[in-house]
């Protein structure tokens, strides 16, 4: 497998002056690894800000969320051709956005086909509720996200998507999933890709592992069969621990 990617959602936290003040630190301190990509996922309002800041062979920028149509009369809306050239990778489906705000199926797999068409590789978040873990639920539920995600992507496009498995019990609650239950999510992954789109593609799809990682777990999951990287919350608001973890990522 290639590099591995380290993206930091931010949530709706920092504001413009202390995402300004986080992304200095992070320049400061992180060489150019070859081995790790690094990103971190802003709000909206300080990504073009931020753009002009970063050195991109150092950090990349991710939104956390957007429109799937292109332009238009969508009030309050920014789409993916506005994000252009100021981020290279967007959030689709992450569960605040399904389990907060509502995003289906048919929301999630547009804006997958919006970032691709917007030459924006899209993060698929995907992973089941505690409740679905209890009714051993997990390989349906991620069967049907994949389903419901990529439904009209071709196997061409798959290597510029990413899909990041987040349980959703283990999101900003210090309850992580175990390593070994990663690499079972990581073969369902794999496997239904397989599935959809043939063996190529499925060695070609990164895989991410998200929840509750911390400077002290992130090595575990990094040196987890089939886990090409992390989506960090969190862990990644304190500009010191985000940039220990990348640099566990280079060791690994
Ligand atoms: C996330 O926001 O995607 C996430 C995984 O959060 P945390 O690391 O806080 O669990």
């Amino acid at each position: 497998m290639g590099k591995k990617l380290i993206i930091g959602n931010w949530k709706m936290n920092l504001d413009m002056h202390e995402a300004s003040l986080y992304l200095h630190k992070l320049l400061d301190t992180l060489p150019s690894h070859r081995d790790v990509e690094t990103v971190v996922a802003p709000t909206m309002l300080t990504l073009q800000s931020l753009s002009l800041q970063v050195n991109r062979r150092i950090v990349k920028l991710a939104a956390q969320n957007f429109y799937w149509r292109d332009h238009g009369a969508y009030t309050g809306e920014v789409s993916a051709t506005q994000l252009r050239g100021i981020v290279d990778y967007v959030l689709v489906g992450h569960s605040e956005r399904r389990h907060v705000f509502g995003e289906g199926d048919r929301d999630i797999r547009a804006k997958v086909q919006a970032a691709i068409r917007n030459r924006i590789q899209p993060v698929l978040c995907v992973g089941e509720t505690a409740h679905e873990r209890a009714a051993d639920e997990t390989r349906d539920v991620l069967h049907d996200q994949l389903v419901g995600g990529l439904a009209n992507v071709t196997s061409e496009e798959i290597p510029e998507i990413i899909v990041a498995y987040e349980p959703v019990w283990a999101i900003g609650t210090g309850e992580n999933a175990s390593p070994d239950d990663v690499k079972q999510a990581a073969k369902i992954i794999r496997n239904q890709v397989e599935h959809l789109f043939g063996k190529k593609a499925a060695g070609s799809i990164r895989v991410l592992y998200g929840g509750s990682v911390n400077v002290d777990n992130a090595a575990d999951y990094l040196a987890t069969k089939g886990v090409d990287g992390l989506l960090i919350g969190g862990a990644s608001l304190d500009a010191h621990q985000f940039s220990e973890i990348v640099k566990k990522a280079h060791k690994v």
